[in-house]
Order: structure tokens, then sequence, then C-alpha cells
């Protein structure tokens, strides 16, 4: 292949004139929309939400950092305007109401993707659907069901928060940059999910290994410790500040990055799981590679036998609550 015929491949739209829409400007919508701007990575950001007024709010305030980001076109548009978009980011959601129970609220969420999914979709809508809305993985797997788009189209922001808030507080008590750090928590977005200790490591090497030769703690409860934490942080944020946003806007971000510079990055997202470890027919994360237009391909990890069933365990918690959602 010449360096012309290479070249010729590259995707037009490989990013400044990539259109993303955000479905919900509150929290999480907002903060995606700001950190999308200030990334450059899109050349036009559409804000739909039930409270047109928000909306506009929101891209009054986002539009007039223009003049110091990129000349990024911001504007509050409906859903006729998923036609042309590479990412479709829903973020809307309705809060728990005092007292509410979780069936409630997730009864209540799923009515109002009945709404939004569709509407996405029936607009020609030819992108890939990014789903933050929780609990991610049963609204992603409602999504796939009321989008009609391919599987692979489809995918949940899933665990790589508590992926990033892993590596963050490993790194605290290794001493290293979270870059450095590649561990990952699978399965379930929430109480179920799974940390992977047996790959995790720094440079290749072990986790324990790298505490012992560094003379650091690395006693089993030292690192459940380091897990419970980054399991737990939403309550604990959510008790301080009412909501998070800034570290899953920094996510949705990164995985939208590697959808539009189609960069077959490896991400733990939530998608529609077909035979892994005897889990099937259930939305959930795992790395997968992902590229332009889709989930390119989930990786089976190897686990050891505790990780594995705790993974089997969060895929039975998941299917549950959809077959209570749908009884
Ligand atoms: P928020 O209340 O600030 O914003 C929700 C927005 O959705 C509001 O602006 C509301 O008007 C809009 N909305 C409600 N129904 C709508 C509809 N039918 N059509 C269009 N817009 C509609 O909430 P938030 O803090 O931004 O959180 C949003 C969701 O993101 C919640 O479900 C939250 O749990 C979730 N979240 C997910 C993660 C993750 O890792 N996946 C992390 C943090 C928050």
């Amino acid at each position: 292949m010449t360096t012309a015929e290479a070249g010729a491949m590259v995707h037009p739209l490989a990013t400044p004139c990539a259109r993303v829409v955000v479905v919900g400007a509150g929290h999480v919508g907002s903060t995606f929309a700001y950190a999308l701007l200030l990334s450059g990575l899109a050349g036009e950001i559409v804000l739909i939400d039930a409270d047109r007024k928000r909306a506009e709010g929101e891209v009054m305030d986002l539009s007039h950092a223009v003049p110091f980001t990129h000349a990024t076109r911001i504007r509050a548009g409906d859903y006729s305007d998923c036609a042309g978009a590479d990412v479709a980011v829903v973020t809307a959601g309705v809060a728990q109401q005092p007292g509410e129970g979780r069936l409630e609220l997730l009864k209540r969420n799923a009515q109002v993707m009945a709404h939004i999914v569709p509407a996405i979709c029936h607009s020609g809508f030819g992108g890939v659907l990014l789903m933050a809305t929780n609990p991610v993985d049963i609204l992603t797997q409602l999504a796939i069901g009321l989008a009609g788009l391919p599987v692979q189209r489809v995918i949940g922001s899933g665990t790589i928060l508590d992926t990033a808030r892993f590596r963050y507080l490993l790194g605290q008590h290794l001493g290293v940059d979270p870059h450095s750090v590649h561990a990952y928590i699978i399965g379930e977005h929430g109480d179920s999910e799974v940390p992977v200790w047996s790959s995790a490591n720094v440079a290749g090497i072990p986790l324990g290994d790298y505490c012992a030769q560094r003379g650091l703690p690395h006693s089993e409860s030292t690192f459940t410790e380091i897990f419970t934490q980054a399991r737990d942080a939403a309550y604990e944020i959510i008790e301080h500040k009412g909501a998070t946003y800034y570290a899953v806007a920094a996510g949705l971000l990164r995985i939208t990055e590697a959808i539009l510079r189609d960069q077959n990055t490896v991400l733990p997202v939530s998608s529609l799981i077909a035979n892994t470890l005897g889990i099937e027919g259930v939305c959930l994360s795992l790395p997968t590679v992902i590229n332009r237009g889709r989930v390119q391909g989930v990786l089976s990890l190897e686990l050891n036998e505790r990780e594995a069933q705790a993974l089997r365990d969060s895929a039975a918690v998941l299917k549950a609550r959809l077959n209570e959602l749908q009884a």
C-alpha cells in the first residue's frame, strides 16, 4: 500500500467535523460537554434535554468558553440532530426520590429510556450510542432492545469510572502515576463489581511483588481496603456534594475519543456479553476494544477461579434485576 493510499483510508470524520449529541444536560451531561469542548475533539456539540431552558442555558455558558478553546459549534437541539451524529451520549435520568426504592427508580429511568432511545434511532442515527444513566448496565441492555441498532453500536460507560478510581487509589498506595498501574474492575458498575487482582501489575510486576520490592504494605486487607474505597467512592462523593460528574465526564470523553479517532483502545465498558465464562445475554463490563463506529471485540481476561465466580455472580445480580424489572 502506498503512503497516499494509506492516507486516503483515514476516515474523513476523524475528529474536528464530528458531531456529538448529549441527551441530558444535567451535571454529567453538561460536564461532559465542557470536557469535550476543551478537548477540541468535536466540531459540533448538540445538547438535548426535556428541560429545554436548561439546555439553552448550558449552551450559552459553554459557548462563551469558545474564544478560549476551540471553534466548536454548540447548540441546543432535538432528536432530529442525531441523524448526523457520530456519538450520542445519554446522561438523562430522573433522580431518586426520598423513600423511593431501587426498583421504582429503575422503572422510572427505564421509562425515560423508552422515550429517548427510539427518538434517537428514528432520526436515522448512524453512530455509537453511549449510555451513562444509571443503573448503566441494565439501561444499556434495555437500550439495545429499544434501539434496533447492531449490538456493537450500543455501549455503556460501565466500569470505566470504577477502574479509574481503582487505578488512582492504587497509584497513591504504590507511589506511581495511575497511568502506570494496569488493573481492571469488571462486571456490574455497582456493588457486585469485581477487582481483577490476578493480572494487576506495574511494569508487568504483580502488585504484591512490587510492594515487597518497595517495602510497601501488601496484605490482603490492604488491597481489600483500596478496592472498597474505589467501589464505594460514589456514595461518599454524593454524601459530600450531592452528585458525581467530573470523573465520569472524563471517562465518557475517553470513550468518545476512542470512537472518533478510531483508536482500537482497550477500555472497560459495558456491552452485551455472548458466551464468556458461561455468561451470556447480559450487559456488563470487560476490557473491550473500541474503535470508530463500534465495539470491535470483548477480550477474554485470564481470571483465577475466585474472580471468575465473582464475575458470574455479578452477571447473576444483573440478570435478576432485569427479570425483576420485566416481571
Ligand atoms: P441531573 O439530574 O443533574 O441531570 C439529569 C438531566 O436529565 C436533567 O437535566 C433532566 O432534565 C434530564 N432529563 C430527565 N428526563 C429526560 C428526558 N425524558 N429527556 C431528556 N432529558 C431528560 O443528573 P446527573 O447528576 O447529570 O446524572 C445523570 C445520570 O448519570 C444519573 O442516572 C446518574 O446516576 C448517572 N451517573 C452515571 C455515572 C456512571 O459512571 N455511569 C456516574 C455518575 C452519574
